[in-house]
């Protein structure tokens, strides 16, 4: 079984990369908007999709659709071989073993697993989970509601004035009764890029647990779990050129094996009897019901269209284009930036004074420009920034200069309609 990807197939063993052919692997990008040819400036909401992964949820639906796990035909080991593959290259891209990685739809799903398997059970009164200013609200209200019914308390790390995390005061927040640290690798609002490594050894030394939600750093930057050392780390497929309703979640398998399953039904058996079950082993044990076998197959092809390209390839070109845009958009009279950390993700969050950021992103759009404006899933971010909402240009590699420029002026121009 082999996925249709010429396209990948052309970019492999390139030297120098045409990233202008490899804009041209997204469909989508070449459509107007309003009249306008689109610039698609919210990568961190959602990625666009190359055609190689359209191709192959299409070629699975075609040709090779049944279910997994369940069916002795040929299709339904062509399925189950895909599903499993898609595992198989979504760990090599994260540096995993396949059998650590549960798959799910996403991040949020990967985050509440962990809370419900593993911080449920475990967390009592007088116990802390450590948060940070900067969590996404997948990363906030799943330990809310464990800390609702185990009798723990939320402990909240803060910020730097320069959007990057205060570590003496978070490490400092580490103290005994903290059994938990949730934190983003990358913020989807200020694009701070935490040290987590650092932080994960810190955390470990002193026996708390870490949950990295690595959410806007897979699809931006290599990622190498066991050099990060933590203990859980969250992905989500959509923003990594994979199909939505895509994602996983590794654990160290000590956990794997101990954690109680989350959702019963099929798939995550071995055997049911009314006087007792026998569960999987992880990470099936994991996956009840029939997954998005699909997305996966996509997802797969996603993850090696992005590793043919090489994320420091990626990184880099994304480096370039937030470099330009900072550059522009602070030549802009009355435009605040919000995060100005020295490792920073091309997320540009902004307001400029006198305006609302709704009524910049609807003029944007009618210029084809599709930015997001209001408070981006973090409402305690954006309480900390004491602004009620805030733009967001989010870039990805498949941006042109060109597209910066197409923005700025764009900005400019609706700064005026409001002046
Ligand atoms: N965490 C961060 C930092 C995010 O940016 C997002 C997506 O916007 C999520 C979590 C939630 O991801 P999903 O909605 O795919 O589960």
């Amino acid at each position: 079984y082999s996925l249709p990807n010429p396209s990948l197939q052309a970019r492999e063993g390139a030297k120098g990369i045409d990233w202008a052919a490899v804009r041209a692997d997204f469909p989508l990008l070449r459509r107007e908007v309003h009249g306008k040819p689109l610039v698609y400036l919210d990568s961190a909401n959602t990625g666009q999709k190359p055609a190689c992964v359209i191709e192959a949820t299409d070629d699975f639906y075609r040709r090779h659709n049944a279910n997994v796990s369940r069916a002795v035909h040929a299709l339904g080991s062509e399925a189950t071989e895909a599903y499993e593959g898609a595992r198989g290259k979504l760990a090599r891209f994260l540096g995993v073993r396949g059998d650590d990685l549960v798959l799910c739809s996403g991040t949020t799903f990967a985050l509440n697993l962990v809370a419900y398997s593993w911080a449920l059970p475990r967390l009592q009164a007088g116990d802390a989970i450590l948060l940070t200013r900067m969590e996404h609200h997948a990363n906030i209200v799943p330990w809310q509601l464990v800390a609702q019914r185990t009798g723990a308390t939320i402990k909240v790390a803060e910020l730097l004035p320069d959007g990057s995390l205060d570590l003496d005061g978070l490490y400092a927040a580490m103290t005994p009764e903290v059994k938990l640290l949730g934190i983003a690798h990358v913020s989807n609002v200020l694009g701070t890029v935490n040290p987590v490594a650092t932080i994960c050894r810190e955390a470990r030394r002193r026996g708390i647990v870490s949950v990295v939600d690595g959410s806007q750093a897979a699809p931006h930057m290599p990622v190498d779990i066991a050099a990060i050392g933590c203990d859980f780390y969250a992905v989500t497929g959509h923003k990594m050129c994979g199909p939505t309703g895509t994602g996983a979640l590794w654990a160290r398998r000590e956990h794997l094996e101990a954690m109680p399953p989350f959702l019963g039904g099929g798939e995550m058996i071995k055997e049911v009897r009314f006087d007792g079950t026998v569960f999987n082993d992880p990470p099936h044990k994991f996956e009840a019901g029939t997954p998005n076998i699909a997305g996966f197959v996509g997802l797969g092809a996603g993850v090696d269209y992005l590793s043919a390209l090489g994320m420091e390839a990626i990184a880099a070109r994304e480096r370039a284009l937030l470099a330009h845009a900072t550059e522009e958009l602070l030549k802009i009279d009355g435009l605040r930036l919000y995060g100005r950390a020295k490792d920073k993700a091309a997320v540009i969050s902004f307001a400029i004074d006198g305006t609302h950021s709704h009524d910049l992103a609807t003029l944007l759009d009618l210029e084809g420009v599709a930015v997001r404006s209001g408070q981006h899933c973090a409402h305690p971010l954006l309480q900390w920034l004491g602004v009620g909402t805030t733009c967001r240009a989010s870039l990805a590699f498949y941006n042109t200069h060109e597209e910066v420029d197409a923005f700025v002026a764009a900005l400019r121009k609706v700064k005026r309609l409001l002046a």
